[in-house]
């Protein structure tokens, strides 16, 4: 691994702080990586920020099929060229992820599942986890670096300071697992927070609700300290005397707020809300 920053250091490669650079040069950290997110043979694999491609390599190594990578930074161009002229199995597509076309990246495996392996760029986290989850993608899992911080966020319990809308919108489609912490030293160059590698396996079928449901959260989340009958009658023009009644039905207590509320609690709010009110 000495060799990648040689190859760097050759094509006087300068790290981008504004594009979220922090590379993986640890091969036991790369290991596990491509382990946590269970890459067999026969699986398709999106990476999301190739950097000098260290992962890339050891998730080429680990699968017969594709492994299609997408990097925003075109001067990485000559040293991807060298560190991964033997990976024939390796796609580079240079560009934002955000701005292809969701029809474009489907069609790179050909409507085929994939698996999403990635050491995120951190400072769009969290819409590059939105955009690959709600454009109906076929994806079975995302294996992803983050912050830590964001980690215990996604992975939350309710009535604690990390849960949130995030969380639940989360829990409504995929299960969530913290799988490993991973400190700050292992990156090049270091970032100022630790780390963790988290699982999000896709579920879609896992709760029967609509798109609108996804608004129902959000707003019931929109003032955070506020009760759910504040948040809900301000959103949607509703008497609070009648959110009580709902609320009253789903077995929640009247001054409940939206952190106190499970994923189970907050779909029999949602679909008794939607019945009694035609919420929009
Ligand atoms: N996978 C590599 C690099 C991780 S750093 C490793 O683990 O070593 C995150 C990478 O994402 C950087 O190379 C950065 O240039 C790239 N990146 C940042 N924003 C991006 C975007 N919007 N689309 C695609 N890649 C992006």
């Amino acid at each position: 691994m000495e060799e990648i920053n040689q190859i760097l250091k050759q094509n006087s490669f300068k790290f981008k702080h504004s594009f979220g650079q922090n590379f993986i040069t640890d091969i036991n950290l790369l290991n596990a990586i491509v382990k946590d997110a269970n890459v067999l043979r026969t699986d398709n694999v999106l990476e999301i920020g190739t950097g000098a491609g260290t992962l890339t390599k050891q998730l080429s190594e680990a699968t017969d099929k594709k492994v299609i990578t997408v990097e925003i930074d075109k001067t990485l161009e000559p040293v991807l060229k060298q560190n991964l002229s033997e990976c024939k199995n390796v796609e580079i597509k240079f560009g934002d992820i955000l701005k292809f076309k969701p029809s474009e990246l489907r069609q790179w495996f050909n409507n085929e599942p994939f698996k999403v392996v990635a050491n995120l760029p951190y400072y769009i986290s969290s819409p590059i986890i939105f955009y690959l989850l709600e454009n109906n993608f076929n994806i079975q899992s995302l294996t992803i670096m983050l912050q830590y911080e964001l980690a215990t966020r996604l992975v939350a319990k309710p009535n604690s300071a990390q849960y949130g809308a995030v969380t639940v919108l989360l829990d409504l489609i995929s299960n969530v697992k913290l799988i490993r912490k991973v400190p700050r030293t292992v990156f090049t160059p270091q970032p100022k927070v630790d780390s963790a590698v988290v699982r999000i396996d896709v579920d879609k079928n896992k709760w029967q609700v609509d798109d609108k449901c996804i608004n129902f959260i959000k707003n019931s989340f929109v003032m955070k300290r506020k009760t759910l009958q504040n948040n809900l009658s301000k959103s949607y023009g509703v008497e609070k005397d009648k959110i009580v009644q709902v609320l009253a039905l789903s077995e929640i207590e009247p001054l409940a707020r939206a952190e106190n509320l499970s994923t189970e609690q907050f779909v029999k709010l949602y679909n008794n809300f939607s019945k009694l009110l035609k919420i929009n």
